[in-house]
């Protein structure tokens, strides 16, 4: 309240304080923006393989410790190729999009939804048994099946399949257990798609 209060000192000290402070917050911000970028997919937002594999390894862990169990789902569109050749590529990545979407729809905040690769999908699941992630999957797949994917005002069809694998009974390793998921995935794709 008193005038004068402050010398010049006083005021270059603030000054100072002022700008160190706020370059720290834009380090901080700098920081996230990069940390969600090595981390997110750009096109989808899913999380990347690389993130999808670090938590796989956390979640396997924690599972192996409080014993309970974990599931991940595998999934790969069916003849993408052959829907970019078609309707192209613009709308292959919208179809990406809306998959994506669908993924989150159906799964909980607490699991981690990934694009694996250009049109692969991984989910990880914790706290979940096989037969329950089997049920997702396969409401995931009605879910694509049902979807209209309207491209130029017509309806295209799309399909998905996936493979389902389940810790422990499946496999205990991180390589493992992507492996036989993998597998079924295969297995569903000789299966008739
Ligand atoms: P399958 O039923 O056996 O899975 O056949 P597929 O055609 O889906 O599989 P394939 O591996 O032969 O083709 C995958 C295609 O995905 C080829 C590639 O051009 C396309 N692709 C990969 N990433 C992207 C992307 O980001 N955008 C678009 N539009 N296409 C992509
Ligand atoms: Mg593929
Ligand atoms: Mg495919």
């Amino acid at each position: 309240d008193k005038p004068g209060a402050y010398s010049n000192d006083d005021l270059r000290t603030a000054d100072l304080f002022a700008t160190l402070a706020s370059l720290s917050l834009e380090n901080i911000q700098l920081f996230e923006e990069v940390q969600n970028l090595a981390t997110h997919d750009s096109l989808t937002q899913l999380y990347t393989q690389r993130a999808f594999r670090n938590r796989l390894k956390e979640e396997i862990l924690r599972s192996s410790r409080s014993q309970t169990p974990l599931a991940m789902i595998l999934g790969d569109i069916d003849f993408f190729k052959r829907y970019n050749d078609t309707y192209g590529h613009q709308a292959g990545d919208e179809l990406l999009r809306t998959v994506s979407r669908l993924l989150v729809h159906h799964t909980r905040p607490v699991d981690l939804d990934a694009r694996y690769g250009g049109e692969e999908f991984a989910i990880i699941l914790p706290n979940t048994v096989g037969s329950h992630a089997l049920e997702i999957a396969n409401r995931i797949c009605t879910a694509i099946a049902a979807e209209p994917f309207v491209f130029r005002g017509k309806r295209t069809n799309v399909s998905m399949s996936f493979g389902v694998a389940s810790f422990p009974q499946d496999a205990t390793s991180e390589s493992q257990f992507i492996r036989v998921a993998d597998e079924r995935l295969y297995k569903s794709k000789s299966n008739g798609r």
